[in-house]
C-alpha cells in the first residue's frame, strides 16, 4: 500500500478514514486531527496557559508532545501514586520525557498530602481504584486552578470516549449524557477540561508515540484488574473492524444530537456547590471526598496502630 500524501510505501493504514500514509506523513495526519478537535470544540487558544495530565502511558506523552510542536504553552503534571514498583517507573518515564523535551513538569506525591494509595488500599473499604480516579481528577483541577492554569487537558482517546458513552447509554445514564464531550466549559471552581485527542483512535495514537520514538510507561497498575471500558472497547473494535468508521460517528453523532437534546432534558438544578472548608475545591457537603478520606485515612491508622 502507498501513502495517500506522498506514494511512499505506507507503514499505516486507516480503514476508518479509507487511507494509509508512510512514516514521515503520518504525523500530519495525526496533528490535522489535533488541530480540527482544538478549534471545532473551541479547547484553548495559544495565548492560553495548558495543564496537561501525565501518567506516563501512550496517550498523555503523545498529546503533550503534540500540543508543544503546536506551540502552545504546556505545562506537564504528574500524579506520583507511591505505588511500590510501579510509581517510580511512571514517574521516571515523565521526567525523562519532559527533560528530553524540554518541557515545563509539575509532580505531585500524593503520600506528602496525607493520602498513600497503598494505606488507602489497605485500610479504606472502598475499590482502591475508584478511590484513587477520585483523588487524582481532585488534584488535577486543584493543580489547575490554584496555578491560575485556563484548561486542564488529558490524553483520553477516541476508543475512552466511545467505550465511556456506550457504556453510560447501555444504563441511559442522562446526567452523564447531558454533561459530556471533548470540551467542559469551567464552572463554579472547576476548571475547563479538554481531550484535544478525541478524534484520534487508541492505535492512531499508539502509531504516532512509536514513530515519534516516545518512550512510554506501560506496564499495568498492580492493583487494578485492567483498564476500564474492557468489553465495551472489546465490542466496539469488532464494529469498526466489520464498519470501519463506526466508532467515530457514534461518538460524532453523540455530540450533534445526543448531547444537545440531553442537556434540554437535564435542566433541573443539580446540588449546590461550595468551597470546601478544608482546600477550597468545589463539593456540596462541609468538606470534599478527597479531605473526607485523607481523614478517614488518619484514624483508621491510629486505630491500628
Ligand atoms: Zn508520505
Ligand atoms: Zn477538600
Amino acid at each position: 500500500m502507498k501513502c495517500k500524501r506522498c506514494k511512499a510505501k505506507a507503514v499505516v493504514s486507516l480503514p476508518s478514514h479509507n487511507t494509509a500514509f508512510c512514516k514521515d506523513c503520518y504525523p500530519l495526519f495525526f496533528t490535522r486531527q489535533v488541530e480540527t478537535a482544538i478549534r471545532r470544540q473551541k479547547m484553548f487558544t495559544h495565548e492560553e496557559r495548558i495543564l496537561v495530565a501525565l501518567s506516563g502511558g501512550k496517550d498523555s506523552l503523545a498529546l503533550m508532545l503534540e500540543l508543544s510542536l503546536q506551540g502552545y504553552d504546556v505545562t506537564g503534571l504528574h500524579i506520583d501514586l507511591g505505588i511500590p514498583r510501579s510509581s517510580e517507573k511512571a514517574r521516571a518515564k515523565v521526567e525523562a520525557f519532559c527533560e528530553l523535551h524540554g518541557l515545563k513538569l509539575q509532580v505531585l506525591e500524593v503520600a506528602n498530602e496525607g493520602l498513600p494509595i497503598p494505606a488507602i488500599k489497605k485500610h479504606i473499604n472502598r475499590p482502591v481504584c475508584s478511590v484513587c480516579g477520585k483523588i487524582k481528577r481532585h488534584y488535577f483541577n486543584r493543580i489547575a486552578r490554584e496555578g491560575g492554569y485556563d484548561a486542564l487537558a488529558t490524553g483520553h482517546n477516541l476508543d475512552d470516549e466511545a467505550a465511556r458513552l456506550f457504556a453510560n447509554t447501555l444504563r441511559w445514564d442522562a446526567g452523564y449524557l447531558s454533561d459530556q464531550g471533548p470540551t467542559l466549559p469551567a464552572e463554579e471552581g472547576f476548571v475547563r477540561k479538554v481531550k484535544p485527542l478525541y478524534r484520534l483512535s487508541e492505535f492512531e495514537t499508539a502509531n504516532y508515540a512509536f514513530l515519534k520514538g516516545i518512550e512510554i510507561h506501560s506496564d499495568p497498575c498492580p492493583y487494578s484488574g485492567g483498564a476500564s471500558f474492557t468489553n465495551h472497547k472489546h465490542l466496539l473494535g469488532e464494529l469498526e473492524y466489520k464498519s470501519p468508521g463506526s466508532k467515530f460517528s457514534f461518538y460524532e453523532g453523540f455530540l450533534k444530537k445526543g448531547r444537545p437534546a440531553f442537556a434540554m432534558l437535564n435542566k433541573e438544578e443539580g446540588d449546590k456547590v461550595s468551597p470546601c472548608g478544608e482546600c477550597g475545591s468545589p463539593t456540596s457537603l462541609d468538606l470534599c471526598g478527597v479531605c473526607r478520606i485523607r481523614t478517614a485515612l488518619k484514624e483508621k491508622m491510629a486505630e491500628a496502630e
